[in-house]
């Protein structure tokens, strides 16, 4: 498979799985945009790091996907836009009552709202070109639910939904969109959500990561940045291009139980 001469935006793009998809799109020949809020030289490293190691352009864009503006300006920086990889995403984890309003609106920002401004911006220039993929970067809470997750598990079926809608008003035109459903992936937002849960399991961090995390998880085994970037570059390929609308899991077996 080759995306040469395809160019890729990624949101979210400078750890974990962000970075998975925006290496394994660039390993498949693409340009890649890579993008995060902070816009620091680390940030920039990374997209240059990447054209490195790949030989393919990559360039960092710094915007902030909780801003509807900053959302489009991304797509308007990046230019012409094939792929578009909507990941950026955050988690708080509270019960329904005490849930902070604030972290209720950001995670519906940059979970859920970010993806609806990119494709809006970017969806017109995929129609004229007759060509384009959106991938939607879900979960397994965006088919099942979890206690004390409210605004994850509703921005990520939101984003299912999202993407159906995306799909079908695409068809015909070369365009797809689908949503990938990771289950645990050991990245930063995993990592931060450990001591907290020691705390109210009173479990060691092995036990957390065995008998709470990956109990969900029926392989036993975390899945890696590696695979989902594989995933969403074969949803980029011509193999896909009748895959539109729907949900592709890489959970270990969790949404089978
Ligand atoms: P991560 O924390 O490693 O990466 C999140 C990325 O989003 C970072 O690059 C961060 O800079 C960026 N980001 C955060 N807020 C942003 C903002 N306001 N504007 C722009 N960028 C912003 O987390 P991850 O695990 O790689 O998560 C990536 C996506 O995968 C998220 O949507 C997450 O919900 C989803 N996901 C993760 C897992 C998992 O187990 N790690 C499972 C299912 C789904």
């Amino acid at each position: 498979m080759s995306l040469a001469g395809k160019r890729a935006v990624i949101t979210g793009s400078t750890s974990g799985i962000g970075l998975g998809i925006a290496r394994a799109l660039a390993g498949a020949g693409a340009e890649v945009v890579v993008n995060s809020f902070s816009d620091t030289p680390e940030d920039h490293a990374i997209a240059e790091s990447i054209a490195a190691e790949f030989g393919v352009p990559a360039r960092y864009v710094g915007a902030d996907m909780s801003d509807p503006a900053a959302a489009r300006r991304l797509i308007e920086e990046a230019g012409r836009v094939d792929i578009l990889v909507n990941n950026a995403g955050i988690q708080h984890v509270a019960a329904i009552p005490e849930f902070p309003v604030a972290k209720w609106d950001a995670i519906m920002a940059i979970n859920l709202s970010s993806a609806f401004h990119t494709s809006a911006a970017a969806l017109p220039g995929m129609y004229a070109a007759g060509w384009g993929r959106v991938v939607n970067i879900a979960s397994a809470h965006g088919l099942t639910a979890s206690p004390y997750k409210a605004a994850y598990v509703a921005a990520k079926h939101g984003i299912v939904g999202l993407s159906k809608v995306t799909a079908l008003e695409a068809a015909g035109k070369g365009v797809t969109c689908n949503a990938v459903c990771p289950g645990y992936v050991l990245t930063p937002i995993v990592e931060s959500q450990i001591p907290d849960q020691m705390k109210t399991h009173g479990m060691s961090r092995e036990e957390v990561i065995s008998r709470v995390m990956l109990s969900r998880q029926p392989s036993g085994e975390f899945a890696t940045t590696d695979q989902i970037g594989g995933v969403v570059a074969f949803l980029c390929s011509a193999a896909a291009d009748q895959i539109t609308g729907t949900t592709i899991s890489v959970d270990g077996g969790w949404t089978a139980m």
